[in-house]
């Protein structure tokens, strides 16, 4: 979408492109559309998704071939490639038309059915997927790129290991150099996608022997395919909420890679991509914790006006009255954090703290509305019929993965920190990690 046919961007302000308080046209109708499709397309088969009987991906490739994902992301790849290369592509710099309003819009109308299937999606397509174009060779874009960022290929990407969580860039996966190869042993858990995958992205610590083996400037993404030797994954972990995305570990034995699968060589260190990949899934998170919020707090007003207790509506009632506006409240505080996570975007400013500040509050947000939703609804909110059950074990899990709510608030710490010139160390050695 032009910059030009947004309706607020008909001149720039300060050299900044305005950007919307509010979705208008042409996202409203976009909305209307993804809406009308989740509703008819994936709510249905959203019990069946979350019991495991069917697995979310068939949907995701119905969902992209509906709006056309597979054609606008290949003619955005060739144009790219035509022209630099491909340079540093990300999915959303192509998949979505490149507008980051439709990016939320998308993000936030699949989180309001079904926040797994929003996960597994940007896991395969954003984490996987973005590192690839974000990093790789254009052989290695066109080869395991691309048929990610149409869907054709379900991705995932291994950062996580049993030691290793927040403190990401502990991870003990190692590759050993061998000639043109290296010889990768470790494991990975809890990643998306990981028992069904066809492309992973993972990250090991070159060994270059001796003191080096704690130095985060050595760890890379390598990009490998279902199939590979030493290569497995277990089966799908049971898990509290996110059931309809299935998560699982990855194991590398003696897995050879040829050099040319480090992703876009050794030049780069995965530290400043990792961190680009990191921010992302934060943006990504406020979009999902408002599609929470908003249908939470729907169900609920509806639910309050109709549900009759003492021959009353429960909206007469003045405890129920506060938790309907507290849930409006944190409607409105999470939507207006989308849009300033997308004011950063469009005017390409540094957003590392605002990014953790919009994941921490929007997350305890969610999770706190869907609750209360639980609370209003009495019984039958404990209920899976009434939806909101699963949204609040859904919620919890973004207050964990793509960064816990803790480190966001030991890295809003440490990056204020920084911008006084002071530099906040977790162990006296290292600076603290950002996963
Ligand atoms: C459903 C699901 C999907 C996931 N998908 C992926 C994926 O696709 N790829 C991937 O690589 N990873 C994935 N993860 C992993 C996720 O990113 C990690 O679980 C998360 O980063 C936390 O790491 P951990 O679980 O090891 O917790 P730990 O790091 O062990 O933390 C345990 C507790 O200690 C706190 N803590 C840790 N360090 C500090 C500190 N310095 N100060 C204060 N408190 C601290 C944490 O906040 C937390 O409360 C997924 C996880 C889940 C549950």
């Amino acid at each position: 979408m032009s910059e030009s046919n947004r309706p607020e961007a008909a001149g720039e302000i300060g050299g900044l492109v305005p950007t919307l308080l509010d979705f208008a046209e042409p996202h409203l109708s976009v909305e209307r559309m993804f809406r009308d499709f989740c509703k008819r397309e994936i709510e249905p088969h959203t019990n069946a998704m979350e019991d495991g009987e069917i697995l979310p991906f068939d949907l995701m490739r119905k969902l992209a071939n509906a709006f056309g994902l597979p054609e606008m992301v290949k003619a955005g790849f060739e144009t790219r490639m035509a022209g630099d290369g491909g340079g540093r592509m990300s999915e959303a710099s192509f998949g979505m038309g490149g507008d980051p309003y439709i990016s939320a819009v998308f993000g936030k109308e699949l989180s309001r059915v079904n926040p797994g299937f929003t996960l597994t999606l940007g896991a395969s397509i954003g984490l996987c997927g973005g590192t690839i174009m974000a990093r790789g060779t254009p052989e290695q874009k066109r080869k395991y790129g691309l048929p990610v960022l149409t869907m054709e290929k379900i991705g995932c990407w291994g950062m996580t290991e049993p030691d290793s969580g927040s403190d990401a860039y502990a991870l003990k996966t190692m590759a050993v150099p061998e000639g043109d190869h290296y010889i990768l042993n470790g494991s990975k858990t809890f990643i998306t996608n990981a028992p069904y995958a066809d492309v992973f992205v993972i990250y090991a610590k070159i060994d270059r022997g001796g003191s080096s083996k704690r130095d985060k400037r050595l760890i890379y993404p390598f990009v490998m395919e279902k199939g590979t030797p030493g290569l497995s994954v277990s089966q799908r972990m049971e898990k509290m909420g996110m059931r309809s995305s299935p998560t699982g570990q990855v194991f590398l034995d003696n897995v050879r890679m040829p050099k040319d699968q480090l992703l876009g060589g050794e030049e780069r260190s995965a530290r400043e991509q990792s961190k680009d990949v990191f921010s992302g899934e934060r943006e990504g998170t406020p979009a999902m914790c408002l599609g929470i919020i908003e249908r939470c707090l729907e169900d609920s007003l509806k639910y309050a006006i109709q549900r009759k207790q003492w021959d009353k509506p429960l909206i007469e009632f003045q405890l129920m009255q506060e938790k309907i506006a507290k849930m409006y409240v944190h409607y409105e505080n999470v939507k207006n954090l989308v849009f300033k996570q997308i004011w950063l975007k469009v005017n390409k400013k540094r957003a590392w703290k605002e990014a953790c500040a919009a994941k921490y509050y929007a997350s305890a947000a969610a999770v706190e509305v869907a609750m209360e939703a639980v609370q209003l609804m009495g019984g039958n909110g404990y209920i899976r019929e009434y939806h909101v059950e699963r949204l609040a074990r859904d919620a919890k899990l973004l207050q964990i993965g793509g960064g816990t709510s803790e480190i966001q608030l030991l890295n809003i710490a440490k990056d204020l920190a920084r911008e006084q010139g002071y530099e906040i160390m977790i162990d006296g050695s290292r600076p603290h990690q950002e996963s």
